[in-house]
């Protein structure tokens, strides 16, 4: 058994329907076996999250939401605020993914806001930290993984840390088809966990899920989830298909 519970987080994108969300979702909890020491978290687009609350039956499956910006309302156009994901039953928001910060150009600044503002309407932020290759390539792995941590988590008090989900996604990883080995995640998420401490204490670095993300599938996910420090997956590519979903959660230690 895991030291901490384990979180797999499948990460949509912008990938379905409602209707192929909601089938999914059915199908899912018809296929997955109840287990005490894991938990499920679905991200579907906006435009599904509703209809996706609504098929979600079983308390081990959590709903989240992508994204979000990090005022309550205002003009704002074509964001989505925490106080919505709120009202539509987002338990998570994914906060900082590569994607935002590459493609769409957030700064640590507004990944900050946004981990504030989702803690602040009681739902739990999946922090996102991970280096680019050219990053990796040159040692910088560790410094920009301690500046995205340390960022990120400003001005966020031990009590509300404790709600705080941390993913580690090297850059270089997602969507490549090329993954971390097992022992190059371990090293960084016991780095993370090593942040944890110092920036908080060591009750709460050891407490806090650091999931791992970027390609995982269903042939790695057993090497990934056998390093201690790896509390959960957060999947893209392989959480579109039930089968391949279904053998990850199912993942055997
Ligand atoms: C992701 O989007 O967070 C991700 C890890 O994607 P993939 O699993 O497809 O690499």
């Amino acid at each position: 058994m895991k030291a901490r519970k384990t979180l797999i987080a499948a990460n949509w994108k912008m990938h379905k329907t409602v209707e192929e969300a909601v089938t999914f979702v059915k199908d899912l909890q018809e296929r997955l076996p109840f287990r005490e020491d894991r938990n499920v978290m679905i991200a579907p687009p906006f435009t599904a999250l509703i209809a996706v609350r609504s098929a979600i039956r079983r308390n081990d499956i959590w709903l989240g939401a992508q994204n979000c910006h990090w005022e309550d309302k205002g003009p704002f156009t074509g964001e989505v605020s925490p106080l919505m994901l709120y009202d539509v039953g987002c338990q998570f928001a994914i906060i900082g993914h590569s994607e935002r910060r590459h493609i769409f150009g957030e700064t640590d600044e507004m990944v900050n806001r946004k981990v504030k503002a989702v803690l602040g309407k009681g739902l739990r932020p999946i922090l996102c930290v991970g280096e680019k290759l050219e990053e990796r390539e040159v040692g910088e792995t560790f410094n920009v993984v301690s500046r995205q941590l340390k960022e990120g988590l400003k001005g966020v008090g031990r009590k509300e840390a404790d709600r705080v989900v941390i993913a580690y996604e090297p850059v270089w990883a997602i969507g490549t088809g090329r993954t971390a080995k097992p022992y190059q995640a371990q090293e960084v998420h016991a780095f993370i966990r090593g942040m944890l401490s110092e920036l908080y204490d060591n009750g709460l670095a050891s407490s806090v899920q650091v999931l791992y993300g970027g390609s995982v599938k269903p042939d790695n996910v057993d090497e990934l989830m056998a390093e201690p420090d790896i509390d959960g997956l957060l999947v893209g590519g392989a959480s579109l298909e039930v089968d391949s979903f279904c053998r990850i959660v199912s993942y055997r230690v």
